[in-house]
């Protein structure tokens, strides 16, 4: 399973309708956020998501993107919560969490642990890992790449017992890439091992102008989440701001050929009416969605 909950859609300013920005990734029952704008614990209650995350990634520190952790990290304790928690961004990290996790009288019960990650870095989870590459919004500020390691290529069981290979133990050596020998014939795994299947990758680009290195880590993406915050007619705000246009967006998720596009960080003067963001982005670039509060999506394991 590879999940994506969109818990706050709006930029900058919550409104009425949309929070703060947040998103949270369930991975095979791992889970985590992306930025964690005020009221993301109140969005995780209604998405039924559970408070147990291993980690937050923070992509910088404006307030619509990190006021939701103190409030979290207390309730957390309330609930008794004992399993220690990362939280990753930029320099000043450390300086922020410290200052967090002193705010107000509580007892914080468990261990948090605060990671400063720099362009290039990457955090290793086994089975996948999560880059960290800087992005373009006026003050230090990261984007994320939550990519799956490759796995490996479907057994072709059929063949084996073709090639003649008793059923048992024998298949389970191949499995492990162990050339095995049948009625003195050699098998290797490559011939009943078809080609490693790439994992699944998802980037989040946090607030940002385009820019190459979301761009380029984007490539063949299953899904980018992108800035885009305002529409094309105030391209010029957006240059000033340090954000997107949606159509800015759209144009990026096209060069780098993504499967699909989900904007976020709506400025709230859409907050009427969110068509001129979506038209903007549909006319250069068909798949992409708007992202709404609360809305799931999930990306499917790939065979190719
Ligand atoms: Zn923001
Ligand atoms: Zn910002």
């Amino acid at each position: 399973m590879l999940r994506i909950t969109f818990l706050g859609t709006g930029g900058t300013l919550p409104t009425i309708n949309r929070n703060p920005s947040a998103i949270f990734i369930n991975r095979e029952g791992e889970t985590m956020l992306f930025d964690c704008g005020e009221g993301t614990q109140q969005q995780m209650m209604r998405a039924k998501t559970g408070m147990k995350i291993s980690s937050i990634f923070i992509t910088h520190f404006h307030a619509d993107h990190f006021l939701g952790i103190p409030g979290l990290i207390q309730t957390m304790s309330f609930n008794g919560r004992t399993e220690p928690l990362d939280i990753y961004g930029t320099e000043r990290t450390k300086q922020m969490v410290k200052l967090m996790i002193e705010l107000g009288y509580y007892k914080l019960g468990f261990e948090i642990n605060a990671h400063e990650l720099e362009d290039g870095d990457i955090v290793d989870k086994g089975e996948y890992f999560i880059k960290a590459v800087a992005t373009d919004h006026g003050v230090l500020s990261l984007g994320y790449i939550l990519e799956e390691k490759s796995r490996a290529g479907r057994f072709n069981r059929e063949k084996a017992i073709e090639l003649g290979v008793p059923v048992g133990h024998m298949f389970s050596k191949l499995q492990k890439g162990e050339t095995i020998t049948v009625n003195r014939r050699r098998i290797k795994p490559s011939q009943v091992i078809g080609e490693a299947r790439p994992g699944r990758k998802v980037v989040y680009s946090g607030d940002t102008r385009p820019c190459e290195s979301i761009e380029r880590e984007s490539a063949g993406a299953d899904l980018l989440i992108h800035d885009g915050t305002f529409a094309d007619e105030l391209r010029d705000w957006a240059l000033e701001t340090k954000h997107s246009t949606t159509a800015e967006a759209a144009q990026l998720a096209k060069k780098a050929n993504v499967k699909q596009l989900i904007l976020t960080h709506f400025s709230s003067r859409y907050s009427e009416n969110a068509e001129p963001l979506l038209l903007d982005a549909k006319g250069i670039f068909e798949n992409v969605k708007l992202a709404q509060e609360l809305m799931e999506i999930e990306i499917q394991l790939r065979d190719k």
